[in-house]
């Protein structure tokens, strides 16, 4: 018997690495910054709430705090499940069947897994390749001599329209900053393309704590415009399961017919509200992870392959070494590896010092020894 839907059938599967590790860099996670210290009042958290009744459906006191965040009207703003549920909250609510979904490749594997699920068309516009010089040859805006073109992964925003206007998406979806390139559009860019396009335009800011050029505040201003945010990266917490979305009180109607009630449990909406009071602290570690940034992209700058220039809390790299991550996790080091056209590219997130440094350290030793 076979009951599977068609779109199912041949779906691949978001596969997370689950190999064990002394340093964790394949996931873009942040730092535990509100509970590191046991003492913290906020570990009682759990203690006052009435787990017995359902949650605040709502999500009411979260909403207040993150337009205290964000400087957003509470109404604008849906909270669920990671940005991952928004993104399939917009998908159920606004794409049928045979429907298109336009975007840029590469960047986040979920939206063309989701598109699949929904039955639409997910297609992807290449990332923009540099070529400098007339003789075949080409040069890389990084330094190294290519016969081929090199992927700079900028975009193209005007062809992005081009196509929108040709194929009439219903959805455009833009991730700024984008993962894996790290590649960061300015925000005028963004807002050309939501003034000069029919479709909806979802723009993923799961990483913009990061860069600066939100879009949020340009919500209001426009009948086509959503924009997803997360607590699983600058926040440092993928493990509550915390994201939203904020657009103009049509939209959010619309999807709030289509959210399921409570699907945001008491405890995630209890250190949500805890973790952004605390701005400060968020402020402090994005800091932080900004300069660690920049000390890893020097750093790696000196070996043999080609680091990208990042707008987020990962450097993606170009390596020739076979199978390097491979080699990295017999040293217990995980970054994160893309098959297809990424073939040889890989993610590597910023950490802490001593685990940046340590990543840093085993790289060259695995460099030397393949060119030995
Ligand atoms: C990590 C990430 C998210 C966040 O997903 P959550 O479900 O909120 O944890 C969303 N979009 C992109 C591009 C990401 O890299």
């Amino acid at each position: 018997m076979d009951f599977v839907k068609e779109n199912i059938k041949n779906l691949v599967e978001y596969k997370e690495n689950n190999k064990s590790y002394k340093i964790k860099l394949d996931a873009n996670e942040g730092k535990n910054i509100f509970f590191e210290d046991i003492e913290d009042e906020s570990i009682n958290i759990v203690k006052d709430l009435s787990i017995n009744r359902y949650p605040d459906s709502n999500t009411e006191k979260l909403k207040e705090e993150i337009k205290n965040y964000i400087d957003v009207k509470a109404e604008n703003i849906i909270t669920g499940n990671g940005s991952s549920e928004m993104i399939d909250l917009i998908m159920k609510t606004f794409v049928d069947k045979d429907e298109k979904i336009l975007s840029f490749v590469p960047t986040f594997s979920m939206y063309s897994i989701y598109s699949q699920i929904y039955s639409a068309k997910f297609i992807g516009i290449k990332s923009n390749s540099i070529y400098i010089g007339t003789e075949g040859q080409v040069r890389c805006p990084r330094g190294t001599m290519y016969l081929s073109p090199c992927p700079d992964f900028s975009w193209d925003i005007d062809l992005l329209i081009e196509k929108a206007t040709e194929i009439n998406p219903k959805i455009i979806l833009i991730c700024n900053p984008n993962n894996p390139t790290g590649y960061l559009i300015p925000k005028n860019e963004i807002k050309k393309v939501v003034a000069n396009v029919n479709s909806l335009v979802v723009v993923d800011e799961a990483y913009i704590e990061f860069a600066d050029g939100s879009i949020v505040d340009e919500v209001d201003n426009y009948e086509n415009l959503i924009v997803l945010r997360t607590l699983s990266k600058a926040l440092g917490l993928a493990g509550i399961r915390l994201g939203y979305m904020v657009s103009n009180k049509n939209i959010i109607d619309m999807v709030n017919k289509v959210k399921p009630p409570y699907n945001l449990n008491s405890i995630s909406q209890e250190i949500g509200i805890m973790a952004l009071k605390n701005k400060d602290k968020i402020y402090e570690y994005v800091k932080e992870v900004k300069k660690e940034r920049e000390i890893l992209y020097k750093e790696m700058k000196k070996l043999p392959i080609d680091v990208y220039k990042s707008n987020t809390n990962f450097i993606l790299f170009k390596s020739n070494i076979e199978e390097l991550d491979k080699k990295l996790e017999d040293r217990e080091i995980l970054i994160r590896k893309f098959p297809g056209d990424l073939e040889g590219y890989y993610r590597v997130t910023v950490g802490e010092t001593w685990e940046n440094k340590e990543f840093v350290k085993v790289l060259k030793e695995i460099i030397e020894y393949e060119n030995s």
